[in-house]
């Protein structure tokens, strides 16, 4: 199926199928699954692509499920039904999807896999996403360089840990990433986790939840922590650092004599990023969703235009059925030493949105 209207309405002269600078506009519909708003960083992915897909001639149909499973299931038949040409999926739960991808492979539409892995289904055609295990090593590791510079060396460090939901593939590339750097320390005594809460199963947080960690963290406290201090936390996402910020906060860290312990993040939220400028959260991951909407663009264009996406791994995301073409891009580390020039530099952010 050639897709490319300025292929076809060239050879007729149509100039209205070309743009200004001669480049071939693309057509079809592109079905975007995104799963909440609750969060801004999937608003910021949605009107990226959005507005990617339109500028290379695309209509759009962008939607979002608020974390309902149900609800994304019946946009994406929605999807299938009105004759999208290519589905780009950010699952809710990756494990949910096998029936509807289904039936988009019935009718002819290629399926990507948009920053989180669908699970068990051999009709996932490609996947664009970060580096998700480097994303959890550069967490541990502003977390470990953090408690250096704010406890010295004065150890053990007591941490606790967070991870994301158990029902998102990326959770897992974080936990196992983040406890590639934490589990040496662990083992030689450096960080001690009081709870002993450790593994996905014990640590996971459903849906990826700020007052789901929030109540977690207020248990953690109160069962380990009257009589020492905790120094550190790991949090795999901007929206869990908060909750587990005002619990911390709740029990009087961050004022007097109780330092506030190092607090990891992801997304580089603006008000995370407020938080990291205040001192209460140490870090945050960016991860550059403009780049991601380039990626998945491109890889339409090469899907409907009849070429090969470009791909640069073809061994690590293995979703059960298949080992799915991926296209990882870098993350990127962020703390108030470096804010600016990551997040102001590259114009993610303006500088009135943060100070
Ligand atoms: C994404 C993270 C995000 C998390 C919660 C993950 O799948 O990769 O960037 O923090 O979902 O929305």
């Amino acid at each position: 199926m050639i897709k490319f209207k300025g292929l076809l309405l060239a050879t007729t002269l149509a100039a209205s199928a070309v743009t200004m600078t001669g480049t071939a506009l693309a057509d079809g519909l592109i079905g975007i699954a995104m799963p909440t708003k609750s969060s801004s960083r999937w608003i910021a992915d949605g009107n990226n692509m959005v507005e990617q897909f339109k500028a290379a001639g695309y209509s759009t149909d962008l939607q979002y499920a608020e974390d309902d499973i149900p609800n994304q299931l019946a946009q994406i038949e929605n999807m299938i039904t009105k004759g999208a040409d290519v589905l780009v999926i950010a699952a809710i739960d990756g494990t949910t999807l096998s029936n509807a991808l289904a039936n988009a492979k019935a009718a002819g539409i290629e399926v990507i896999a948009y920053d989180r892995l669908i699970r068990d289904s051999e009709n996932v055609d490609y996947y664009a996403t970060f580096n998700n295990f480097q994303v959890g090593v550069l967490q541990a590791t502003n977390l470990v360089n953090g408690m250096k510079k704010r406890f010295g060396d004065v150890k053990p460090w007591n941490v606790e840990l967070f991870g994301g939901s158990p029902d998102d593939n990326n959770a897992y590339f974080f936990y196992n990433g983040a406890m590639s750097v934490l589990q040496p320390l662990i083992d030689s005594g450096d960080i001690v986790i009081r709870s002993g809460q450790m593994g996905m199963d014990k640590v996971g947080t459903l849906r990826w939840d700020g007052s789901v960690a929030q109540a977690r963290m207020d248990n953690l406290l109160s069962a380990n922590y009257t009589e020492s201090r905790i120094n550190g936390v790991l949090s795999p996402y901007d929206g869990l650092s908060i909750g587990i910020i005002s619990s911390l906060r709740g029990v009087g860290y961050g004022s007097g004599d109780m330092p506030m312990p190092i607090v990891s993040g992801q997304d580089a939220e603006i008000p995370s990023v407020k938080a990291i400028l205040r001192g209460d959260q140490y870090s945050t991951i960016f991860k550059d969703t403009r780049e991601l909407a380039k990626v998945t663009v491109g890889m339409v264009n090469s899907i409907l235009g009849g070429g090969k996406p470009e791909i640069n791994d073809t061994t690590t995301y293995d979703n059960g059925v298949k080992v799915v073409p991926s296209y990882l891009l870098k993350p990127v580390p962020v703390t108030k030493d470096n804010w600016d020039k990551v997040l102001l530099d590259s114009g993610y952010y303006k500088r009135d949105q943060i100070e």
